[in-house]
């Protein structure tokens, strides 16, 4: 299962640790970390409105999403709303922990989420059982299988309340956002938001450093979807994972996620398509994350973007 494979590439190259920051008055980031030996977490930005915090992205652990509450607690304020980006596990799996301590948090989502449990998700579930039953004893190699296999499990408690499946004005706990809408794009339905204040835009995982993941994705969907991004008033954009941007640095991924999948559409070596993204998108990439960004263009370019066309037809399927 590719989110398998290609998560276990990031485990064995990132160890990264961040705390929370203030991004404008009443914006802030708690990023996504990379934990050496663990799987990672998205990026989540909290918004704090009228009637109580409204969070984009919920991680995948406890950890992080402890410091989602640790934050409304900070704030003195309620989480009152959940918008997830797309239904993978490093972006939903905090809703768990947050509907136990919040009862009346609303969570808003595309419905992408029910047709991967029967598919993407039932999938990964089959092969992590594979693997718990090939490690036996060792309990430490056991333990991110069986909390990733109870995520899974909780099912419909990681489910939105309101399905979002169109680009539209929302008030969210008593306050107006832009809530955007992409099918097919990441995944069969992404969702963006823009707080028109601050004019912070979170992304999820339509932008996505050190480069774009493609394991359930429509390359061409998702490269129409950034172009609709770039005509969004943002001045902030948060990605969902790596470092918030400005403007020019959303060109900068544009053409470089553009110049990547017309290498991969050619005939050049698949060495060239990554050296290509490398260079392109070079301002965007600390030096800390070359190596990962290189091994999972390695991974994408066979796997994905030049894999199996029925396979890659099927996901640009609305
Ligand atoms: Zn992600």
């Amino acid at each position: 299962m590719r989110v398998a494979a290609v998560i276990l590439g990031f485990v064995a190259l990132a160890s990264l640790a961040r705390g929370a920051s203030e991004l404008a008055p009443g914006v802030d980031l708690i990023p996504g970390t990379f934990v050496a030996g663990t799987q990672p977490d998205g990026n989540t930005v909290v918004f704090a409105a009228p009637d109580g915090l409204v969070v984009f992205d919920t991680g995948r652990y406890p950890t992080h999403a402890q410091q989602i509450v640790d934050l409304a607690n900070a704030a003195k304020k309620p989480v009152a709303a959940i918008v997830n980006s797309h239904w993978h596990l490093d972006h939903v799996g905090g809703n768990l922990l947050l509907r136990e301590k919040y009862p009346g948090v609303r969570v808003y989502a595309s419905g992408a989420i029910e047709d991967a449990m029967h598919g993407f998700l039932a999938n990964y579930r089959a092969q992590l059982e594979d693997a718990i039953a090939k490690a036996g004893d060792d309990t430490a190699k056991q333990a991110p299988r069986r909390a990733e296999l109870a995520l899974i499990d909780a099912g419909p408690k990681l489910f939105p309340d309101q399905r979002i499946g169109e680009t539209s004005t929302r008030t969210i706990a008593g306050q107006a956002f832009r809530v955007g809408f992409e099918g097919h794009a990441v995944t069969a339905g992404d969702v963006w938001i823009i707080d028109p204040a601050s004019r912070v835009l979170a992304s999820g995982d339509l932008v996505t450093l050190p480069a774009p993941l493609f394991d359930t994705a429509c390359a061409e969907h998702w490269k129409d979807a950034l172009g609709r991004l770039g005509d969004v008033d943002f001045k902030l954009l948060v990605p969902g994972h790596g470092a918030p941007m400005g403007r020019a640095d959303l060109a900068t991924y544009r053409r470089a996620f553009d110049r990547l999948l017309e290498c991969a559409a050619g005939k050049s070596p698949k060495q060239a398509c990554i050296d290509g993204w490398m260079h392109d998108a070079e301002a965007l990439i600390p030096a800390s994350d070359e190596k990962l960004a290189r091994s999972l263009l390695d991974y994408y370019v066979d796997g994905n973007l030049r894999g199996d066309p029925a396979g890659r037809r099927k996901l640009c399927e609305t």
